[in-house]
């Protein structure tokens, strides 16, 4: 499953090639791909958008049109991609809209969660997401008050999208191994120095993620090679890179979640 890494990824990718065109046409092959607003307002309102930019929020894709926003979530199996116009749609394919430059920006979705919201009201699709953990309001002190403020396992608690954004199984499992936090450790016992580890253990996963193009783990998503460097996620039974330990899988709120029981101990 896509998550930041892999989403900032696709949005560095594509960016050069739709910021300055135009969108001549929308072709919606599944309706349901689209959350907002109806099929047919849709074709009208994004027909002669013009493309001003291309960026992410979370695991948001965005690109800014003259007068709205395009905002797509890739969910389970989502991508992007841009094709020559005259090649033909794919049966996975669920969205195509035809570019000014003879080509096509494709949202192809084999599981079909993804979705595609245009708005000009962004916000109150994004406006409940917690920070960026690579921005500037993400800091070591916002995340310690963070963690105090409720009583939650640190799993769980990195996956909501509501209390910190864009972090999903793979990050949250590889950022906890990294701080030596147990993944079941009540968010409020966690100390000041603990949580200036994990702190600086998500920025480390999130940006190493983007350095190697994302994980392509589990996912149609091709060219990410972060999966070959993951030290707990997937690993059951593999050693531990710090100490030789043998990684082990539970399950967390339905979530298999990875961890070396001698580096991360529990409390
Ligand atoms: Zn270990």
């Amino acid at each position: 499953m896509p998550e930041l890494p892999e989403v900032e990824t696709i949005a560095r990718k594509l960016r050069p090639d739709l910021v300055g065109r135009k969108i001549i046409s929308a072709d919606l092959r599944w309706n349901r791909t689209l959350a907002l607003p109806s099929p047919g307002r849709f074709k009208q309102q994004i027909q002669g958008q013009e493309i001003l930019d291309v960026t992410r929020r979370a695991k948001y894709f965005i690109a800014q049109l003259s007068d709205f926003h395009l905002l797509v979530h890739l969910r389970m199996s989502g991508d992007l991609l841009i094709k020559d116009s005259t090649i033909r749609a794919e049966p996975h394919d669920r969205l195509l809209l035809k570019l000014s430059d003879g080509r096509s920006l494709v949202f192809n979705d084999t599981r079909k969660f993804g979705r595609v919201w245009l708005t000009s009201q962004p916000a109150n699709i994004l406006g409940k997401l917690g920070p960026e953990p690579l921005g500037e309001d993400f800091t070591a002190t916002w995340l310690h008050n963070a963690l105090h403020k409720k009583r939650r396992q640190l799993k769980p608690l990195l996956l909501d999208q509501s209390f910190i954004a864009g972090i999903g199984n793979i990050y949250s499992d590889e950022a906890l191994h990294i701080a030596r936090l147990h993944p079941l450790t009540i968010s409020d016992s966690v100390t000041v120095k603990q949580a200036e580890a994990l702190h600086a253990a998500i920025r480390t996963v999130l940006n190493e993620g983007i350095r190697r193009n994302g994980a392509s783990f589990d996912w149609v998503y091709r060219g990410g090679e972060f999966q070959n460097y993951f030290r707990v996620y997937g690993r059951t039974d593999e050693k531990c890179p710090v100490c030789r330990t043998k990684i082990k899988r539970i399950l967390v709120g339905q979530r298999s979640t990875h961890f070396c029981p001698n580096c991360q101990k529990s409390r």
